[in-house]
C-alpha cells in the first residue's frame, strides 16, 4: 500500500470483522484479525506499527522469508511480459521450466505434472487420477481410498473424506462425504523401534478390502494439521511394499513437507520410496503466490490416456499460471543455491536445545522436533488463544491450534530472530500454563 493516505485501521478492522471470513472462523468473528501492512524476511509489520518475528512461515509456505529479492524479481519480470494466459491449447516457458525441475528433483519415477491452484485441489486431482486409473483398467470397483487417523489433506469435499474422521471435519458432513477406509495413525516417533502394530492394522484393511481400494493416501513422515505428529521412515517403506503387494496406488501428500522442511528435499526420501502420485502446494512458490501440483508416474498417465474417455477431465481456469510458475522456479533455485540443509540443522539443533526442556513442565504433554519444525503439545486444548496473545506481546507470531503450539520458521531466519522466536514461545507457554493452573 502506498502510504499517501493513512488508512483508518479501526474502521478497516471493524469491516473485516463484520464481513470477511477468515480460516476456520465465525462471522462476525469473536476475535478481530490483526492488521498487517508489510513483510520482510522473517519480520511481519502490524498495522499498529509493531514488528513481530514470524514463527509460522504463513502455514509452511514462506521457506526463505517474505519478499525474497530473487523471487520478487522473477515475478516482476513475468508480470511485465505475461501475468496469465489460458493453458488450454497454449503452453509457456515458466510451466515447462518448472515441470522440468519438479520431475528432476522429486522421487524417481514421477514424470508427469498437473498444475493447479491450491493444495486441496492438487489432492482432488490425485484422487481423480487414482480412481480413473482403475476405471481405465476395467476395475471400477477399486474406487475407495485408505487413509489413516490424524490425516489432513485439505478442506474440499473429496479431501475432507480422507481427513481424520473425528478431529477433521468429517463428522459434520458424514452424511454427504464418500465413505473411505481408515487405519490407525502411524505410531508417534521419528526414531522409535516400533512393534509395527500400526502397519499390521493397515495391512489387515488391505487384505480385506484391496479389491475396493484405489489408493492409500498419506502425509510422509509428518502428519501436519491433523496433529503435528512425526513417524518413522520404516513405516513408509513398509507401506510402499504393502501397496505393491496388494496392487493399490500410493498417494504421498508433500504439500507441507516438500522442499526441505524435514531435512530432506522430500520427506519420502527418508524412506527411500517413490509414490505413484505426489502432491505439492504450500511451499512451491516459497509463500509468494498460490500454486500447487500433482505429479504422477508415466504408468498412471499412460493408463488413463489409453482408457475411456482417454483424457483426464480436469482443467482449472488459472492452470499453470505463468506468474506463479515463475515464482516457483525462483523459489526452487533459491533453495538449491542456499545452504538449506545446514539451515535446517541449525534450527533443529536450536529447537532441541531450547524447546525440549519444556517437557519437564506440568501441563506440557510432549515436545517434539524434526527438521525445522518444533511442536509443544499441551495437556489442555483451550490455552492456544492466550498463548498466541502473550507471544504477540513479546513480539512473536504463532498460530496455535488446539493443544498444539508449533513453529516452522523460514530456513534462513537470522539467529537473533530465531532466539527471539523460541524465547517468546517458551515464555508465553510457561506464563499461560501458570496462570491457568492458578484459576
Ligand atoms: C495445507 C495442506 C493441504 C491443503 O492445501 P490448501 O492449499 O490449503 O488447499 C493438503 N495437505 C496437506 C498435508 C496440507 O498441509
Amino acid at each position: 500500500m502506498n502510504n499517501s493516505i493513512t488508512p483508518n485501521w479501526d474502521e478497516l478492522l471493524d469491516y473485516d470483522q463484520e464481513h470477511i471470513w477468515h480460516p476456520y472462523a465465525k462471522l462476525p468473528s469473536t476475535t478481530p484479525a490483526i492488521g498487517v501492512v508489510k513483510t520482510q524476511g522473517s519480520i511481519i509489520t502490524l498495522s499498529d506499527g509493531r514488528e513481530v518475528v514470524d514463527g509460522m512461515s504463513s502455514w509452511w509456505a514462506a521457506l526463505h522469508g517474505y519478499n525474497h529479492p530473487k523471487i520478487q524479481q522473477a515475478m516482476h519480470d513475468q508480470i511485465d511480459t505475461m501475468p496469465h494466459i489460458m493453458f488450454g491449447g497454449f503452453t509457456h516457458e515458466p510451466a515447462i521450466e518448472l515441470a522440468k525441475r519438479l520431475v528432476k528433483l522429486s522421487p524417481e519415477g514421477l514424470e508427469k505434472v498437473f498444475f493447479v491452484d491450491s493444495g486441496s485441489v492438487a489432492m482432488e486431482v490425485a484422487i481423480k487420477m487414482a480412481m480413473q486409473y482403475w476405471i481405465s483398467l476395467s476395475r471400477p470397483g477399486k474406487n475407495r481410498l485408505l487413509s489413516v487417523n490424524n490425516a489432513y489433506h485439505g478442506d474440499t469435499f473429496a479431501t475432507m473424506a480422507i481427513c481424520d474422521p473425528i478431529n477433521g471435519m468429517h463428522s459434520l458432513f458424514s452424511e454427504v462425504l464418500p465413505k473411505h477406509f481408515f487405519a490407525p495413525a502411524p505410531e508417534m516417533g521419528f526414531d522409535i523401534e516400533s512393534n509395527n502394530d500400526d502397519i499390521r492394522d493397515l495391512r489387515a484393511v488391505l487384505e480385506n478390502h484391496h479389491n475396493e481400494i484405489a489408493a492409500v493416501t498419506i502425509e510422509p513422515i509428518v502428519q501436519g494439521a491433523g496433529g503435528m505428529r512425526f513417524y518413522r521412515p520404516d513405516y513408509l517403506k513398509q507401506l510402499r511394499e504393502l501397496c505393491d503387494e496388494f496392487d493399490v496406488l500410493l498417494i504421498a501428500d508433500e504439500i507441507a513437507t516438500g522442499f526441505g522442511r524435514t531435512g530432506k528435499l522430500f520427506a519420502c526420501e527418508w524412506a527411500g520410496i517413490s509414490p505413484d502420485i505426489l502432491t505439492l502446494g504450500k511451499t512451491l512458490t516459497g509463500g509468494h503466490i498460490t500454486l500447487a501440483a500433482t505429479l504422477a508416474t508415466s504408468k498412471i498417465s499412460a493408463t488413463i490416456s489409453s482408457g475411456e474417455p482417454g483424457i483426464l477431465a480436469h482443467g482449472p481456469t488459472y492452470m499453470a499460471n505463468p506468474l506463479a510458475c515463475r515464482a516457483a522456479i525462483a523459489n526452487i533455485d533459491v533453495l538449491l543455491t542456499a545452504p538449506w540443509q545446514d539451515n535446517i540443522k541449525r534450527i533443529e539443533t536450536h529447537f532441541n536445545e531450547m524447546l525440549i526442556p519444556l517437557k519437564a513442565i506440568d501441563g506440557v504433554k510432549d515436545v517434539r522436533v524434526l527438521g525445522a519444525i518444533g511442536v509443544v503439545e499441551l495437556e489442555k486444548d483451550h490455552l492456544g488463544a492466550d498463548i498466541q496473545g502473550e507471544a504477540l506481546e513479546s513480539g512473536v507470531w504463532l498460530r496455535p491450534f488446539g493443544k498444539l503450539i508449533y513453529t516452522m520458521p523460514a530456513y534462513n531466519i537470522p539467529q537473533n530472530q530465531l532466539n527471539d522466536l523460541t524465547t517468546g514461545l517458551i515464555k508465553s507457554v510457561i506464563n499461560v500454563i501458570q496462570k491457568s493452573s492458578q484459576l
